[in-house]
């Protein structure tokens, strides 16, 4: 890329319009007075929420925490319906953002950013887009999201099918009337467990193909009781407080007790307890040691595993359906409505894939190595190339041209998952080697939006031109992220948090898996001491007016 100028057009560049980019330009926008343009692909505000509309989406964190706490009035005045927030409630909400702090005129949508290449020389960043857009900016962030790049696997013959087929994160916005239809959902992880039961209702005949049988956990949705919500507004800042000093981002009370400490009987009373209430509650609630001490995971695996021989009719399905490959949540913890119940339908057929293997997929449907499955739908719930996915698609260089692609080919590299050595000036929103995908989003969303622009604030003050993670300081916080990650239980699992679903993909664990908790506090430490762990370099004029780099 050519075009040099010694001043940026703009003072930042962020891409996205889903809760961090709608939040970086807030912040940005009315705080810092800089100058910010957003760019989006969808025709609209709301990332993840925008793309994912498929039957049944909605999300996993109870509605009254998966929003933005930083404008106390929005919290009060804005009502949820639903115990969970569901896509079309969430969409709602962002639109909702973004018209009351008048967000739209800084987003220019319908535009993918294609490149983004560091120019030593003037310190500032050149951005392309599929639109032809050529600007300058001081600096480049992401709101990406970590799970935007969908996963269609490469099965032979995929385009030859005749019929329609969806991937569940790029849904068509019109909906999709299954009414009658003879539907093959290839996928069981958060989306297709989602999915499956709505669809079922509809579809003449829904066939699963299931790879690996999943650990899922009632949800026990249902609309919100307003009198309970009356009671979180009056102790919101309470209530948040507690979610930003806790290690998934919720305001939950964590187990302390072993499961091993206690008796069988007493045991299974705590895990029925929770199966009753619902959610995650079942992961944090129950006992503390689940998550990191294999025989204590053993106690729950093998209560889910009842639950499900109990629900599930057909011995055969049940048996089936029941996960004995990996430990309860060494994959991401999965809550439904309906899931197991589902396979007790006459029209639903659950195929193993493990056992016969898809051979391919044919003009009429899915062929496995028993049987040809004609089928008029196929919903692909086959995840994404997480966390990375969205950055390798992007041009994305540094200093001395390196590519962010190359730098990564082993894995990602982010000194706190906020920023990479050698690309100055960019910053990461829920980044590789940060809590993100294992916390309440919006919680870490919020407390990594507030530090970046914390830092550009103290950066401007002292007029530092330059912000870069030092590289050694990066090294050490991947050492970091690796061996916290060895210590707990999800090595033991083939999944997406390790790149497990993408041939090829290096298998690193990608998020920061310490909490939010202890991931705020090392974030305030680094802060208060100056930014430790990134290079900050002083303006030009100011930096030989004072006589030093
Ligand atoms: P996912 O968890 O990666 O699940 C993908 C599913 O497709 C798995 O069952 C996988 O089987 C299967 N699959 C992938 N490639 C396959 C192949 N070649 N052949 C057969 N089966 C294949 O993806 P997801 O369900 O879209 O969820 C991704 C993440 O998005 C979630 O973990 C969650 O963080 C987020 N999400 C959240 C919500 C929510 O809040 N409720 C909803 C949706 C998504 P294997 O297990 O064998 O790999």
């Amino acid at each position: 890329m050519t075009n040099a100028t010694k001043t940026p057009e703009l003072d930042a560049v962020v891409l996205g319009a889903g809760f961090s980019g709608l939040y970086m330009l807030y912040r940005m926008r009315e705080l810092l007075g800089m100058s910010v343009q957003v760019y989006e692909a969808g025709d609209g505000v709301g990332g993840t929420w925008y793309w994912n509309r498929y039957p049944g989406a909605r999300c996993d964190s109870e509605s009254y925490m998966y929003c933005f706490s930083f404008d106390k009035q929005l919290m009060q005045e804005w009502e949820w319906t639903g115990k969970y927030p569901e896509q079309p409630e969430i969409l709602k909400y962002l639109n909702h953002v973004a018209d009351r702090f008048d967000l739209r005129r800084n987003i220019q949508f319908n535009t993918r950013v294609t490149a983004a290449h560091y120019d030593e020389a003037n310190n500032l960043w050149h951005v392309e887009t599929d639109k032809g857009d050529k600007v300058t900016a001081r600096y480049f962030i992401t709101g990406i999201g970590c799970l935007s790049s969908g996963q269609i696997p490469d099965i032979k013959g995929r385009d030859t099918f005749e019929g329609d087929a969806y991937h569940t994160g790029s849904w068509p916005h019109e909906g999709v009337d299954f009414t009658g239809k003879r539907v093959g959902i290839i996928g069981t992880g958060s989306s297709g467990v989602q999915a499956i039961p709505v669809i079922a209702k509809q579809a003449g005949h829904l066939y699963v193909f299931q790879r690996t049988p999943q650990y899922t956990i009632p949800a026990r949705h249902g609309t919100v009781d307003k009198a309970f919500l009356d009671d979180v507004k009056s102790r919101y800042d309470e209530i948040w407080e507690k979610a930003r000093w806790s290690a998934g981002g919720l305001p939950v009370e964590p187990s302390e007790q072993s499961a091993l400490a206690v008796n069988d009987e007493e045991r299974r009373a705590v895990y029925e307890k929770a199966w009753e209430e619902g959610g995650f509650k079942f992961l944090y609630g129950t006992f503390g040691d689940i998550a990191v001490d294999r025989r204590a995971n053993d106690t729950a695996s093998e209560f889910i595993r009842s639950k499900i021989r109990e629900i599930v009719k057909d011995p055969e399905t049940a048996e089936k359906l029941v996960p004995t490959d990996h430990p309860f949540s060494s994959k991401r913890p999965l809550i439904d409505t309906d899931y197991f119940d589902t396979y007790n339908r006459e029209n639903v057929t659950l195929v193993d894939i493990r056992h016969s293997p898809i051979e391919e997929i044919t003009p009429k449907g899915i062929k496995t190595e028993d049987e040809e499955y004609e089928l008029d739908i196929i919903v692909f719930a086959t995840g994404f190339d997480a966390m990375t996915g969205t950055y390798n698609r992007i041009d994305i260089r540094g200093r001395g041209g390196e590519r962010l692609k190359d730098k990564w080919a082993d894995g990602p590299k982010a000194y706190l998952g906020l920023a990479s050595a050698g690309f100055p000036n960019m910053f990461m929103i829920t980044g590789p080697g940060s809590p993100s995908v294992l916390s309440n989003m919006p919680v870490s969303i919020e407390q990594h939006v507030e530090w970046t622009s914390d830092l550009l604030e103290y950066s401007r003050e002292r007029d530092i031109a330059t912000i870069e993670a030092d590289a050694e300081a990066e090294a050490e916080w991947v050492a970091h992220v690796n061996d916290i990650a060895q210590a707990t239980l999800f090595p033991l699992a083939d999944s997406w948090y390790l790149g497990a679903n993408i041939p090829g993909k290096p298998r690193v664990f990608m998020p920061y898996a310490g909490g939010v908790n202890l991931y705020r506090e090392k974030c305030i430490e680094v802060a208060s001491e100056g930014y430790t762990g990134f290079v900050l370099e002083r303006g030009k004029a100011t930096a030989e007016a004072a006589g030093v780099r």
